[in-house]
């Protein structure tokens, strides 16, 4: 008999909806990845780069043209510099990066404090750390932060708070008057932060990226992560990096250098030309994703759906109250996938406690506009 370390944790949503899909011939719109190629250019390298010999280990902190690479990208898109090579931390995928950081200065009985709905990978390594998770809940509709809630949550024991923004699922962002009163409320406290920050490119209608890397203050005690396959479309190269000051970078990597030593050669190898040869992909993505996310809410508005446009990230929540009141989120993802033919991914999942009577789902819209139509006309007949 095995006394599982994870009791709580089963298949992630993720795998299950995308498997229903696959299972059913459903389109999917349920785990977060684009049904479209990264750009030729970025394929191509790869390629290059595998044929040219590239393919042992890349040293453990990332190719340094690649970590000097997101330097300048930082310094470009938030104003500030950091040491490629003290601060910038290649790792295989942002989860990787999210999992060594809470392993690198989370210990048994410290509290996290991460915000509902929360995202699946924050939980599972806090508790293989020895800590435990104290969950806040986001306002209950804009998803923002509650300061009131936040503070009641604050114990001598509370090591670390974990931020997401842009915010998956809901697409909210964080301002930099909340980052100042977070500032102000752990400044005398022993915590750490990490901002998950993979959706940084995705942000719209003008509206600026507010970067923990920008803030002078809180950046000094944060581990702030980022993922290549969510700006580059190439989610399954599973490429990430964490930024954090030179003494939490060293701890950071301590953990890395034994989960997996460093991230695939190639990869790094190819983002790196890329990322000198385009600068003007990152610069252009908002606009991509914006132009995906209101020709789908166009799509939808004569549906029976009720939604607010996100703000970021590449997932639009729906609100299904007028059609099936009667199912909850996890009945209603799988009846739409089963008889709509659209998989979705519902919300309450990433709660502790869902809130009552919420009948939200979360469509994924980093897709070809043919499959977006498609998916449209099959949920506007719902
Ligand atoms: N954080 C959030 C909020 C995400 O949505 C995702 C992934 N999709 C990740 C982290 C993980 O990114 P990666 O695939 O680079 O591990
Ligand atoms: N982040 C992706 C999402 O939110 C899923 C990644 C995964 O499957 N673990 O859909």
């Amino acid at each position: 008999m095995i006394t599982s370390k994870l009791p709580n944790v089963g298949t992630t949503i993720f795998t299950t909806m995308s498997q229903l899909a696959a299972e059913t011939g459903a389109l999917n719109l349920s785990q977060g990845f684009p049904d479209f190629n990264g750009p030729q250019a970025l394929l191509d390298a790869v390629g290059k780069h595998v044929a040219s010999g590239h393919n042992q280990y890349a040293p453990m902190t990332g190719l340094p043209a690649l970590r000097q690479q997101v330097a300048a990208k930082i310094a470009r898109s938030y104003g500030v510099q950091v040491s490629p090579d003290s601060e910038v931390t290649i790792t295989p995928g942002a989860t990787q990066a999210i999992f060594c950081a809470i392993q690198a200065v989370i210990r048994s009985g410290d509290e996290v404090i991460v915000f509902d709905p929360c995202y699946d990978s924050y939980e599972p390594a806090v508790e293989l750390a020895g800590g435990r998770c104290v969950h806040v809940p986001l306002g209950l509709t804009d998803f923002s932060l509650d300061f009131e809630q936040i503070e009641a949550a604050l114990s001598p024991r509370t090591r670390m708070i974990i931020l997401n923004t842009p915010h998956n699922p809901s697409g909210a962002l964080i301002s930099r008057a909340e980052l100042d009163q977070l500032a102000e409320l752990i400044r005398d406290r022993d915590i750490y932060l990490v901002s998950d920050e993979v959706y940084e490119h995705l942000v719209f209608d003008g509206v600026p990226h507010v970067s923990v890397l920008a803030h002078e203050e809180l950046y000094q005690r944060a581990f702030v992560v980022s993922s290549f396959g969510k700006t580059y479309h190439v989610t399954g190269w599973k490429t990430g990096y964490v930024v954090a000051p030179a003494a939490l970078s060293a701890e950071l990597r301590k953990v890395h250098q034994y989960v997996s030593f460093c991230g695939v050669t190639p990869l790094q190898f190819a983002l790196a030309d890329f990322m000198a040869e385009h600068p003007e992909h990152v610069e252009e993505l908002p606009a991509f994703y914006q132009a995906k996310r209101d020709l789908f809410c166009d799509l939808l508005a004569p549906s029976r759906f009720s939604f607010t446009r996100v703000a970021g990230t590449y997932f639009q929540l729906v609100d299904y109250s007028q059609i099936r009141p009667d199912l909850d989120d996890v009945a209603m993802s799988l009846w739409m996938t089963r008889e709509h033919g659209v998989a979705t991914i519902p919300v309450s999942v990433f709660y502790q406690t869902p809130p009552q009577g919420q009948r939200l789902v979360r469509l994924c819209f980093a897709k070809r506009e043919e499959t977006l139509r498609q998916a449209a006309e099959k949920l506007c007949v719902i």
